[in-house]
């Protein structure tokens, strides 16, 4: 088994391999063998995948939850394997042979949580996201992020108030529940529940809340922590607090919690890797991989140069 070629569609990569063409997180049906789903966000996720694919049992089960039905799945195959990236429940990278290539799909750089981050196995190829991949994006330790909101959080209780706790449904709002599981009343928003439910069912240790309402209006005890998704404002909360990597463009208080690795990580797990060339893909792509090059990596964004697809030729 060899990897016969690596192709580029945008920021699309094909990979061919032991006679199979393989479609990394394609954003459309393409004319493919199969297709590697990282992880059940929508950016990832085709709404009617018409191939086989290769993505995690959890993956599966999450984009069910969001109405993505899967038809066949594979954990593995010949040559190829998944390693967990950390980014959320069944996050997954994918190896092909043993260090011939490595897809990260989104991936964290720092263990949170239940939470992992994703080991840096060696690699020729690299394809990597590059989300937070410009100077500038560092979060800090995530039991700083954690200790602040735990202050803020005490602070509206001495006060009897409530306070809402921002995340992306699916991820963040799943690791919000579990750090913040100790504050009662707690107060799930549905549609974040419905994912907690996946999560426990993996034997993820969330907590049973006290309510779960489908929007703040059924809310009517104080002081209470609200866990909900990212587009509901929070009128009956003293503080409405958001997590995100992007917290610094965020104008209400905002926590920089990422479950994605930051620049600084970024760079670390390349340089851990070691890899002969290194394509960067979805984010900051051409910031990262400039710096990249400016530390002697062969590094360059994903459909940059169409030339220098023949390069690949030998892998
Ligand atoms: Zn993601």
């Amino acid at each position: 088994m060899s990897l016969e070629k690596v192709q580029e569609l945008g920021d699309t990569v094909i990979v061919k391999y032991g006679g199979k063409k393989i479609a990394l997180d394609p954003e459309t049906n393409l004319d493919v063998d199969l297709i590697f789903v990282s992880h059940a966000h929508m950016d990832h996720l085709l709404r009617r995948p018409k191939r086989p694919i290769i993505a995690s049992r959890e993956t599966v089960e999450v984009a069910g939850v969001r109405g993505v039905r899967v038809d066949g799945f594979y954990e593995s195959l010949d040559g190829i394997s998944l390693i967990d990236s950390g980014h959320i429940l069944g996050s997954r990278a994918i190896m092909f042979g043993d260090g011939d290539l490595l897809y990260t799909g989104d991936f964290a750089g720092r263990p949170r949580g239940f939470l992992k981050s994703l080991p840096p196995v060696h690699a020729k190829v690299l394809i990597m996201e590059s989300t937070y991949g410009k100077a500038g994006y560092v979060f800090p330790p995530t039991g700083v992020v954690v200790e602040e909101t735990m202050k803020l959080i005490a602070g509206a209780y001495d006060f009897g108030e409530g306070v809402s706790l921002h995340g992306y449904s699916l991820g963040k709002a799943q690791l919000l529940s579990y750090l913040f599981k100790s504050w009662r009343p707690l107060v799930i928003n549905r549609r974040v529940y419905a994912i907690n439910e996946v999560y426990r069912r993996h034997g993820v240790n969330l907590p049973t809340p006290d309510l779960v309402v489908d929007s703040q209006d059924e809310i009517k005890l104080k002081p209470f922590v609200y866990i909900t998704h990212m587009s509901e404002h929070v009128e009956k909360a003293a503080l409405n607090i958001r997590f995100t990597g992007w917290a610094k463009a965020v104008r209400e208080q905002a926590m920089p919690l990422s479950d994605h690795a930051d620049y600084n990580e970024l760079i670390g797990f390349v340089k851990k890797v070691n890899p002969e060339l290194v394509i960067t893909v979805h984010g900051f792509k051409a910031e990262l991989a400039a710096k990249l090059r400016s530390l002697g990596f062969n590094a360059r964004p994903a459909g940059g140069y169409q030339k220098s697809l023949d390069e690949f030729q030998t892998y």
